[in-house]
């Protein structure tokens, strides 16, 4: 298998499980925008829409980095 690379920080991302988040939540635009450009792969967890689902916790590949800046980025912006 391939390695996923994250472009941004140029390291490889680890396959990890994601907790699902259920419920509406507000629609952060700027988080949205930033994550897109400084942390693609932070994956701090998966929007599960309003319904509970009894799925299993979605594996996807996490950038350390990416997680990093996000907090950074929470903290920076409160
Ligand atoms: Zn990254």
């Amino acid at each position: 298998m391939k390695e996923k690379i994250c472009e941004v920080h140029k390291i490889v991302r680890k396959p990890m499980k994601i907790p699902i988040r259920y419920g509406l939540f507000e629609v952060d635009a700027e988080l949205n925008e930033a994550r897109q450009i400084l942390f693609p792969y932070a994956f701090t967890f998966v929007s599960g829409g309003c319904e509970i689902q009894d799925d299993e916790e979605p594996t996807e590949f996490v950038c350390e980095e990416c997680r990093k800046d996000e907090a950074g980025w929470r903290a920076l912006t409160k």
